[in-house]
């Protein structure tokens, strides 16, 4: 036997929800992935890029093209000015981009802060980098950033927080405040941020997206990630990218050219052409998820489901105390997958200690609104 680096590391609950949805044939609302394809522009790029012979190794930094392309999207989106070649790095997924940032500054001993409910991946990369995670609960029914419990988290060996926002599996969003905080805090304590912000451009009610890349100061410290299968409907086409200063671009760089050397070459191309040609296409983001978010809880509003309409993600979290309390959250996914043909995720599996009472799952609304309709006309009928 084999003594494991990751002991407490099993199969991810997505992978679990989406084999018994597979199985039982129940929807599957569970792990998050759209069930409509990307724009026909956009897969036509990538077919034309294959057929015309772009298929060996792209630049390990990333085809210059699409680095420029997502440089002038955080201009335009966040004010930020980075120079494509020594900031943005892509990567093969927002993942691969998490695990190098993390390789690049975490050290045996450090404590690294992460936010429960966290997503499933921070906690292994901390461990392969003999780091040791540090749980900070967010406030359990707003999921904010609880302030006192951060600062009584901290330690001299703290090096660097995590950070999510819009926020996996709630929806919430992180406030500019938070973030001016948080600069102060950095500074002070010299510490590393890594901001996930795959979510970046799913954010509703007119709300504007928070990053840390409109906070010139915190971005000093910072890797800010994100990924296009969220932003063109591709989650299988796993790209993403990382924005750095160039100093932790170097140290970022050094870890993802032996972790993978470099993203899939057609998709970067296809990526670049359809940016150009529709830069329109992440401003129409918002409008599109909210009327899907809309249509799915309109429905749900006669369910005796309770929720509060998420502010972004493409998560809806419902609680289900008034169906069956006594059920937890892994008890209630199954029951509901199985006796009702609904798969969602639990959200108890992302905390290193549940909340004691919690009756929340996770709904993805990124489907057709043939697969919402059948979802909720499900749900109400329990
Ligand atoms: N972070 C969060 C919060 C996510 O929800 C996801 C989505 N799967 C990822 C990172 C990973 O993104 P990717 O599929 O591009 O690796
Ligand atoms: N991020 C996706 C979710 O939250 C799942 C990605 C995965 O399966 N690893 O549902």
């Amino acid at each position: 036997m084999i003594a494991s680096k990751l002991p407490n590391v099993g199969t991810t609950i997505f992978t679990t929800m989406s084999q018994l949805a597979a199985q039982t044939g129940a929807l599957n609302l569970s792990q998050g992935f759209p069930d409509f394809d990307s724009p026909l522009a956009l897969r036509e790029a990538v077919a034309r890029h294959v057929m015309e012979g772009h298929n060996q190794y792209s630049p390990m930094t990333g085809l210059p093209a699409l680095r420029e392309q997502v440089a002038a999207k955080l201009a335009r989106c966040y004010g930020a000015q980075v120079n494509p070649d020594l900031e943005i790095t892509i990567t093969p997924g927002a993942t691969e981009a998490i695990f190098c940032a993390v390789q690049a500054v975490v050290r045996p001993g450090d404590e690294v802060i992460v936010f429960d409910p966290v997503y499933d991946s921070y906690e292994p990369s901390v461990e392969l980098a003999g780091g040791r995670c540090v749980h900070v609960q967010l406030t359990p029914d707003t999921f904010a950033i609880d302030w006192d419990q951060l600062t009584a988290a901290l330690s001299p060996r703290t090096r660097l927080i995590m950070l999510n926002s819009p926020h996996n599996p709630s929806g919430a969003l992180i406030s500019s405040e938070d973030l001016v905080r948080l600069a102060d805090l950095v500074e002070q304590r010299g510490l590393y941020v890594i901001s996930d912000e795959v979510y970046e451009h799913l954010v509703y009610d007119g709300a504007r997206h928070a990053s840390v890349l409109a906070h010139p100061s915190l971005y000093q410290r910072a890797f800010v990630v994100s990924s296009f299968g969220k932003t063109y409907h591709v989650t299988g086409w796993k790209t993403g990218y990382v924005v750095a200063p160039p100093v932790l671009s170097l140290e970022l760089r050094k870890i993802h050219q032996y972790v993978n050397f470099c993203g899939v070459t057609p998709l970067q191309q296809g990526l670049a052409d359809y940016m150009a040609a529709h830069p329109e296409h992440v401003d129409e983001l918002p409008g599109f998820y909210q009327a899907k978010r809309d249509l799915f809880c309109d429905l749900l509003d006669r369910s005796r489901f309770t929720f509060t309409r998420t502010p972004g993600t493409y998560f809806q979290l419902v609680d289900y105390s008034a169906i069956r309390p006594d059920l937890n959250d892994v008890e209630m996914s199954l029951w509901l997958t199985r006796e009702h043909g609904v798969a969602s995720i639990p959200i108890s599996v992302f905390y290193q200690v549940p909340v004691e009472g919690q009756r929340l799952v996770r709904l993805c609304f990124a489907k057709r609104e043939d697969t919402l309709r059948a979802a909720a006309e499900k749900l109400c009928a329990i």
